[in-house]
């Protein structure tokens, strides 16, 4: 931990090396206030100099791209003063992700609420004696409320797969077996969207060890989101690849793609989509009953399987989504 001492005529006394990769070298001898430069752990000293409390305060170090946050003890020891610094960039990071997480969720729920609650007011009232208006208003209505469901096991889905990102998955699955299983239950809603999803594989078994639910869930996910957002291209192509080497993940690795000649994904997007919530357009995406939370729920599965995930897509052309998982 980051350690310095000001001795009792106000000057830094000692500095351990982690201190200087903070604060840089060559502070001993240098009166405090011109070592330490920041008003508040300033501020902090001279307080306890002039006979108050010890205290705790931040202090932040501005190096370079991003800023460190440090939380430092300002404590007497003797006639010295001990500063300790503690890193609390992290913690803080995670405390804005949950803040964030928390009014992403509450917006999302809020919306088909606000709808909910503005329908019963209308069928309590002016609907009340009108049978064709009340019909198309309940149909709104439960519209409204399985997209609250939708919602809510995602979230579910997603604490679990993080709850239990660290264990290996142990079964084994035959992926041509599970993805013609995953394709068939998403028939109806391809032929809705006259999307036609076909499988190419060679002939036999490809055996992974996985979670059969959880990369159900993974192609679910994928094939759907082709089907929603790239039913203009027609075809939703499902490709499980030879097994191969694969340098990035160091391991004999099946490449499984899913690729459609949809509309595609501008290429500032790409790296944020796998976050909770993202999505290129929210209106489209609550259409088509998305939650924005299908591709972080996917990276999860693959993170968990040790495998990896890889988005290409061109404005236009369609959009490829492959999934690595090692053998
Ligand atoms: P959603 O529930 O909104 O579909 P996802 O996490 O599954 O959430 O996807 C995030 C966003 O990524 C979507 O809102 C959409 O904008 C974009 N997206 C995902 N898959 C595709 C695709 N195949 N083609 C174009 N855009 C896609």
């Amino acid at each position: 931990m980051p350690v310095m001492v000001i001795g009792r005529d106000d000057r830094v006394g000692a500095v351990n090396p982690a201190l200087e990769s903070i604060l840089g070298t060559g502070l001993v001898g240098k009166h405090y206030i011109s070592a330490l430069r920041q008003p508040s752990v300033v501020e902090a000293i001279t307080t306890l100099r002039g006979g108050g409390a010890a205290g705790t305060v931040r202090y932040i170090s501005r190096d370079g791209a991003k800023d460190t946050v440090y939380r430092v003890t300002v404590s007497p020891a003797g006639s010295d003063i001990v500063l300790s610094f503690e890193d609390q960039t992290a913690s803080e990071d995670a405390g804005k992700m949950r803040r964030d997480f928390v009014a992403n969720v509450s917006h999302e729920l809020r919306t088909p609420l606000t709808a909910l609650m503005g329908f019963i007011e209308t069928l309590g009232g002016a609907a009340r004696n009108d049978a064709a208006a009340r019909d198309r208003f309940l149909g709104i209505m439960a519209h409204e409320a399985s997209r609250m469901t939708r919602l809510v096991d995602d979230l579910l889905s997603l604490s679990r797969v993080e709850e239990d990102e660290r264990v290996r998955p142990r079964e084994h699955v035959d992926l041509p077996a599970l993805l013609n299983s995953v394709i068939k239950g998403l028939e109806p809603q391809a032929a809705d969207a006259g999307v036609t999803v076909v499988l190419d594989t060679a002939d036999g078994s490809e055996m992974v060890q996985g979670d059969a639910g959880q990369l159900v869930q993974v192609f679910t996910n994928l094939i759907e989101n082709g089907i929603k957002y790239g039913a203009s291209g027609g075809i939703v192509k499902v490709t499980i690849h030879p097994r191969a080497m694969d340098l990035r993940l160091r391991a004999q690795a099946v490449q499984i793609s899913i690729a459609d000649k949809g509309e595609g994904i501008a290429s500032h997007h790409i790296a944020r989509l796998t976050e909770r919530f993202y999505r290129v357009d929210s209106h489209r995406s609550r259409e088509v009953g998305g939650t924005g939370l299908g591709l972080a729920i996917v990276k999860h599965i693959v993170n968990r399987h040790r495998g990896r995930l890889l988005i290409e897509s061109e404005e236009g052309l369609g959009t490829t989504i492959s999934v690595f998982l090692p053998i």
